[in-house]
């Protein structure tokens, strides 16, 4: 028998209320601590259904039940805590029926619409291993041989971005004075975190002014003679640089964003300009951005020259590449991050391409000295001159998601990156010459990477796209029909594939044009998978 929440909560009430005695409660919650030795602990009965639950999940060809979000709504309606402690049978039974089944199937190999996938093995058993431990990593009295393990992990990605000498890693790796990475939940965090420190950084203290740290932004623009500050970068940034500038007190309009190419590149003249119209205006830039995979479509900014402007203007030069570092580990593809170790700061998402759970992210810092603008102590914990993580840091408690890094460097190693990386680009590749190859489909651009960027053309307007003469109309009835062709796809839940918006100028007029958004970076989907993602599409579109 299967209960809603309300039945299975109201039956608990009913029970208990009267039931239940005060020392039998405490029983009860008392036994939710037991540890798993003990004998039929709750643990053990848990593990089980667990089990199950992923066994099905993990094996889920389809990417979602085709349960209507209103529908889902209305069954977490509720916003009364129980009184009584639930019986863990029904509670597990209800999470079933109504969170597992309705969840997202991200590691199904039809799944290929966004950056989250399928997850190698050991990360399951050593999530149980890190939640069993709870460390905190924000001080060493909470976790200690981790925040170690969680400098040497950061130390290799960092050797792996700017490849200093083996003498300059022994100096650092475990300097409580140096930080060479910043471990943190994700993209977003780390490129904040980087635009904080060179802020800081900018503005420090001189003479008698405190720095921005002490005195704020009003204050230290005023003391340095500036008007303003910005952050320049491609108009396709990831709106975390919004909530950065936000955050920072620049305000969102103090982000310069810069049109992109039709690789979707930072336009180099337009940026050398820019840099130089905020000198002239007096403007301090905070940093440079270049994208190294940007979220949208996977283009790469051309580091290097991006790198030299940066140089030049003696500006900090942050390497958002969330999306594209891994990259590094292929020698086949590895020069299109040229440039990158001459930025002063990387990102780096380990839950994207590292294959590593949601919630773990890093900033590298070329100086390991630059975190120091950010650094705060507290009198009951972060003291001066301790290994405690959470002194430079935006984050304070925090799970020790280390160990899942640490465990993919070794486990997958460079190889296994490098393996993983060039499969992810070659069989993207392959989808892209099925698209040139069948006339429903339209490649919109040539992958850099594995992200991959099409649109699918209605019968009668087939031909008109061959002799490339759309016009805005046919533009916009093709934009209509693709964006219902991917809310069917989701909503039927065989298959998956996101959507985005291109401005492509054409007749000298800016269009926009809705794609098809494909990401290959599940090792489990298969040339066969591609097809029958494509076949999916093509038997909706017939259906539309
Ligand atoms: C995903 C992504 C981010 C944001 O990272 P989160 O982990 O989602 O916070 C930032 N920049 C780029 C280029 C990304 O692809």
């Amino acid at each position: 028998m299967t209960l809603s929440k309300k039945e299975m909560l109201k039956q608990n009430y009913f029970l208990e209320t009267e039931q239940v005695l005060p020392c039998e409660i405490g029983g009860k919650v008392m036994q939710l601590f037991a540890s798993s030795s003990q004998a039929s602990s709750i643990e053990e009965q848990i593990d089980g259904v667990i089990n199950d639950f992923s066994e099905d999940f993990l094996t889920s060809i389809d990417s979602n039940s085709d349960i209507d979000l209103d529908l889902i709504l209305r069954k977490f309606s509720d916003s009364q805590i129980p009184i009584q402690p639930a019986d863990v049978e029904s509670y597990f039974q209800y999470l079933g029926n109504h969170v597992v089944a309705h969840s997202i199937h991200t590691s199904s190999p039809r799944f290929i619409g966004h950056m989250t996938s399928a997850l190698p093995s050991f990360v399951r058993p050593l999530a149980k291993l890190m939640t069993a431990m709870n460390q905190n990593a924000v001080k060493i009295e909470t976790a200690k041989a981790l925040s170690f393990c969680e400098r040497e992990a950061l130390a290799m990605l960092h050797r792996l971005v700017y490849n200093f000498s083996e003498n300059f890693y022994a100096q650092h790796i475990q300097n409580n004075q140096s930080t060479l990475g910043i471990l943190v939940s994700g993209g977003t965090v780390a490129n904040i975190t980087a635009l904080w420190c060179a802020r800081n950084a900018s503005l420090k203290a001189k003479d008698e002014f405190l720095g921005v740290e002490k005195a704020g932004l009003a204050a230290a623009l005023d003391f340095y003679g500036y008007k303003g500050a910005v952050v320049i970068g491609s108009e396709l940034m990831h709106y975390s640089f919004d909530k950065a500038a936000d955050l920072m007190g620049i305000g969102t309009d103090s982000l310069i964003r810069i049109p992109s190419d039709r690789h979707n590149r930072v336009n180099i003249d337009a940026l050398q300009k820019a840099v130089a119209n905020c000198h002239a205006q007096n403007l301090l830039i905070i940093a440079i951005v270049g994208v190294a995979g940007t979220t949208d479509s996977g283009g790469l900014d051309s580091l290097a020259e991006i790198a030299d402007i940066a140089q030049h203007a003696q500006v900090h030069f942050h390497v958002d590449a969330a999306w594209g570092g891994p990259l590094i580990f292929s020698q086949q593809h590895r020069h299109k991050l040229a440039g990158i170790e001459r930025a002063d700061s990387v990102t780096i998402d380990g839950h994207k391409q590292l294959y590593l759970p949601m919630g773990i992210g890093m900033v590298l810092l070329r100086d390991p000295q630059l975190a120091s603008a950010i650094e705060k102590q507290a009198s009951y914990t972060m003291r001066k001159g301790s290994f405690d993580l959470g002194k430079r840091a935006l984050e304070g408690s925090r799970p020790g998601m280390a160990l899942f890094l640490h465990a993919g460097l070794n486990l997958i190693g460079l190889k296994g990156y490098e393996f993983l990386i060039d499969e992810g680009i070659r069989k993207t590749k392959y989808m892209a010459d099925r698209i040139c190859s069948m006339s429903e489909f339209q490649l919109l651009a040539e992958p850099d990477t594995n992200l991959l960027i099409y649109r699918y053309i209605p019968e009668q307007l087939r031909e008109l796209v061959s002799k490339k003469q759309l016009t805005e109309i046919d533009n916009q009835l093709i934009n209509q029909f693709n964006e219902r062709l991917q809310k069917m796809q989701r909503q039927i839940g065989r298959s998956f594939i996101s959507r985005t918006t291109k401005t492509a100028t054409s007749f000298g007029k800016e269009t926009s044009i809705i794609a098809l958004r494909a990401v290959i970076a599940n090792p489990l989907t298969t040339e066969e998978d591609i097809d029958a993602v494509l076949n999916d599409q093509i038997q909706i579109a017939q259906a539309i």
